[in-house]
């Protein structure tokens, strides 16, 4: 009888209001909160900064299909430098990872989120960075939102390179250290601040490994001969180095030969281990001791997800084996840096996958990253405010699953392109 009850409600309403459709808004101070928002839009549009995003319909890959258009797309835009996000054993891996330990914790670590995959990742980091522990989070953002409020005080400082990801920005908010900015890897500038912040108890100096816009990558060696001089540590953030620069992909302290001078690295789970997502700081075990207590991303939000974390197990194993994904990526940058040079453009940054054609022009920017669009070839313009004004460009990414004919049709259509809209004589 009940059961009829239930069932009668629940058809009337959706005679009504529309079962599934949307409340319609209520009361005063919801619509007045809809103006704003709609007014906030309009200037976002306005200001010509609106994001849209492109729907894919296939795997993460060099190769894609759009929602609602063809396949065969090449896609020169993720950060999925080794081509991990869709290789066979890290999928298979993530299966049995699902299947063996379940689609998730339902809880955070400290209470009973913790599995024996957790354990074995972190130890997996920390001897693949070779440092004495690691820690998990759900992302490299909650691992730089948690780390400078857990280890700093007002009694501290911290220095941060101007350019530093947003995530490191926000962190670093959060704290109540002493914030000293310094200019873009200028040691002229950091050696300046490092004097100044001499009067406090402990120096944290923070940096990107590898700059996500301009593809260039920190002084750590200076950096580290400032940190020894002044006394201070370092702190880098590994997202776009991680798993593929140094001989063998431990990262930017390695390619400058200093992993024994750079006390904490955070990095992500999310680009080129196996693409996933999670993040994770690695470092002395006291202070990986300290954020199991104190910080408040880590203590306060779920468990990664088994099967994310059997992929970025597997794609460390990967790595750990042989550098050879890491080696084929470096020549296809070298082979698409060289050609567009070459060809006329100016790339920033050196060695990188991350290849920055500069065009300067924001509207040439957007125009020509439509066109590639229309050959087939996907790629993203950046203006300001994302980059300063005047410095407009078109990011191109390379993966080491990117044939060498991928390389020369995106150059190809670049020529093109920057032909016919005159970015190119
Ligand atoms: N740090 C840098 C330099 C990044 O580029 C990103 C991602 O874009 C992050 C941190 C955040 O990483 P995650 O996606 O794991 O939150």
């Amino acid at each position: 009888m009940w059961r009829m009850a239930v069932v009668r409600a629940l058809r009337a309403r959706g005679a009504g209001a529309g079962a599934g459709t949307p409340r319609a808004a209520s009361g005063g101070a919801e619509a007045q909160l809809r103006r704003r928002l709609e007014s906030e839009l309009e200037d976002i549009r306005g200001a010509g900064t609106w994001k849209s995003e492109r729907v894919i319909a296939s795997r993460q890959g060099p190769h894609l299909r759009l929602a609602g258009g063809s396949a065969g797309i090449i896609n020169f835009c993720a950060n999925n430098y080794l081509g991990l996000s869709s290789h066979p054993e890290v999928i298979r891996a993530a299966v049995e990872a699902l299947e063996k330990f379940g689609a998730g914790l339902s809880s955070v670590r400290f209470i009973c989120g913790t599995q024996s995959i957790h354990k074995d990742l972190e130890e997996k980091i920390a001897r693949f960075h070779q440092r004495e522990d690691a820690i998990l989070y759900a992302s490299c953002f909650d691992a730089n939102a948690g780390i400078f409020e857990a280890l700093l005080t007002p009694e501290d400082a911290v220095l941060s390179d101007e350019l530093n990801h947003a995530s490191i920005i926000d962190g670093i908010r959060l704290c109540k250290a002493n914030k000293y900015r310094y200019k873009h890897m200028d040691m002229q500038d950091l050696e300046a601040k490092l004097k100044e912040a001499q009067k406090h108890r402990l120096r944290l100096v923070a940096t990107d490994g590898a700059f996500s816009m301009d593809g260039d990558i920190a002084p750590l060696r200076e950096i580290c001969q400032l940190a020894q001089k002044y006394d201070a540590l370092v702190f880098i953030d590994e997202c776009h180095a991680t798993g593929f620069l140094g001989p063998s992909g431990r990262g930017t302290d390695e390619l400058l030969g200093v992993m024994d001078k750079v006390t904490i690295i955070n990095s992500t789970l999310g680009k080129a281990l196996g693409g996933a997502a999670g993040g994770y700081t690695t470092g002395p075990k006291p202070l990986i001791d300290l954020l199991r207590q104190r910080s408040r991303p880590y203590l306060f939000s779920n468990s990664l997800p088994p099967a994310v974390v059997g992929c970025a197990s597997k794609a460390l194993d990967l790595l750990m084996e042989s550098n050879a994904i890491a080696q084929s990526m470096a020549a296809k940058t070298q082979r698409f840096r060289s050609k567009m040079t070459v060809a006329g453009f100016t790339i920033l940054g050196k060695d990188h996958p991350i290849c920055p054609v500069m065009l300067g022009d924001a509207r040439l920017a957007s125009v020509m990253a439509e066109d590639m669009l229309n050959r087939g070839i996907y790629v993203i313009g950046f203006s300001y405010p994302v980059v300063p004004k005047g410095k407009a460009r078109i990011r191109v990414q390379i993966s080491a699953v990117h044939s060498d004919e991928d390389i020369d049709r995106c150059v190809e259509a670049f020529t093109e392109v920057g032909r016919k809209h005159g970015a190119l004589s």
